[in-house]
């Protein structure tokens, strides 16, 4: 139970996000805003299992430097944004306008892809940190030629359409395109986010996590 403020989806409380009073944030988004939640800063904290108030325990973590990466990012938006959906747009000023702060991209989890360095190899990497490089590597298990698309010649146009909904936004207009600008390897980034809206169920939005929803056990 100590350890479980660190497995973020374990935990829930008051979304800390300013103007929002949504109770049910997660340990690391907020359903209610949209917005990305660190799970320290959740009001209330509780375990989603056992109820239980969980205790903080200090370890160390890798972070992605964000704010470092904010000017390469306005200008990107500025650049790529006119080809994403108004939701999209709006969702990702939102999060500029407040300013980045470095996000925490590893955890201290058993489930997921370990980290490649010594020292380190018990943690694993926070989902939407690895998720997105799944991009790339989808594209390599289909052609060994991947990088024509990823990391395109002088003079060829690469085009990158991506579909989600909203509350995903956030991970495809700053976490991912920070990690390919920060690589500086010249990746192609999305051109084209299209962001869905929420689809409701008796008033609330579906979630698998939260259990609103009709789900196939049902
Ligand atoms: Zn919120
Ligand atoms: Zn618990």
């Amino acid at each position: 139970k100590v350890r479980q403020i660190f497995g973020r989806p374990f935990v829930e409380g008051g979304c800390p996000n300013i103007g929002c009073n949504y109770q049910d944030a997660r340990g690391d988004q907020c359903d209610g805003c949209g917005k990305l939640v660190n799970a320290v800063e959740l009001k209330n904290p509780r375990c989603k299992i056992c109820g239980q108030t969980p205790k903080l325990k200090t370890s160390n973590q890798f972070f992605i430097d964000l704010p470092k990466l904010e000017p390469l990012l306005h200008h990107w938006i500025k650049i790529s944004s006119p080809g994403w959906s108004n939701n999209a747009q709006v969702i990702a000023r939102s999060w500029i306008k407040e300013g980045l702060k470095p996000r925490c991209i590893t955890r201290d989890l058993k489930w997921g892809v370990p980290v490649p360095l010594d020292g380190f190899r018990d943690k694993v990497f926070y989902v939407w940190f690895d998720a997105p490089i799944g991009y790339l590597s989808i594209s390599k298990a289909y052609t060994k030629d991947f990088l024509k698309w990823w990391i395109p010649e002088r003079g060829t146009e690469v085009a990158l359409y991506q579909f989600m909904a909203k509350d995903n936004v956030p991970f495809h207009s700053v976490l991912f395109p920070c990690m390919l600008l920060g690589a500086n390897r010249g990746y192609t980034t999305v051109s084209h986010i299209m962001a869905t809206e929420y689809l409701n169920y008796e008033s609330g939005k579906f979630s698998k996590s939260r259990g609103v929803g009709v789900f196939g056990t049902e």
